[in-house]
């Protein structure tokens, strides 16, 4: 079932949502070479509970860290841990921030230190394939045609679309309905109302699409270890166009 919120939900939304983008724009300033894995999920979780929430992901189904934390083939679901990020890295950080009740959900892809200009283009491909998808996200629209312009923008580039993996609504529960995969075909799909907020978020693949997840059943990685990009934000959908909540 899919929940519009009320002006009063929003107004809470919006407080986890700016303290996710808070806590996503601390990791960008944070990434260089040297940096832990860990290090950098301590910084998040310091950031998002300093704000009065809790992270939405630590102990979500199980996951162990505060933050999703994904370097170079690894798409998402990444686990800090005592790695260093080094030079020429790409790496994708993904942060929820639960507060009076709701979620906000954000993520992107930083360099470290200077990166190849392939890895930037995926970097850049990926982003510009969300702003793409959500300027469809209107009501009356339905989710295929967000998902389509994800998909074309992303493709059209030689790039890969994830298939198992989509964002969702967000709201009370980190993930609702709908789902909001990054494939898809225009006019196909839920509706789009005024009030739904939704998790966009194309997880993009230099080369295959395909993935697996490691045996610590969270890890999800590129099958042929190229490079994978992640952005995601929040969005509320109005009668004057989609609104970004997952902004500090
Ligand atoms: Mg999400």
């Amino acid at each position: 079932m899919i929940k519009l919120k009320t002006q009063d939900q929003l107004d809470k939304m919006r407080e986890s949502c700016r303290i996710a983008s808070g806590a996503r724009s601390l990791a960008g300033r944070l990434v260089r070479p040297g940096l832990t894995l860990k290090e950098l999920d301590r910084a998040i979780r310091g950031f998002i509970e300093e704000h009065g929430a809790r992270p939405s992901f630590l102990n979500y189904a199980g996951f162990p860290a505060s933050a999703c934390i994904s370097v170079n083939e690894v798409v998402i679901h990444g686990i800090p841990d005592e790695r260093e990020l080094k030079e020429g890295d790409i790496v994708s950080v993904d942060v929820g921030a639960f507060k009076n009740g709701f979620h906000g959900d954000c993520a992107d892809t930083f360099a470290v230190g200077s990166i190849s200009p392939e890895a930037q283009r995926l970097i850049d491909v990926t982003r510009q394939s969300f702003w793409d998808g959500i300027a469809e996200a209107k009501p009356g629209q339905r989710i295929g045609d967000v998902s389509a312009a994800v998909q074309k923008t992303a493709e059209s580039a030689g790039y890969g679309v994830v298939r198992e993996y989509v964002g969702h609504g967000v709201g009370e529960n980190l993930h609702e309905d709908p789902e909001v995969p990054n494939y898809g075909r225009p006019g196909h799909g839920p509706r789009l109302w005024s009030g739904m907020t939704i998790a966009v978020e194309p997880m993009i693949t230099q080369f295959s699409p395909q993935i697996r997840v490691l045996d610590d059943e969270w890890t999800v990685v590129t099958v042929d270890r190229g490079l994978a990009a992640h952005y995601e934000n929040t969005v509320l959908i109005t009668d004057g166009g989609p609104v970004i909540l997952t902004r500090d």
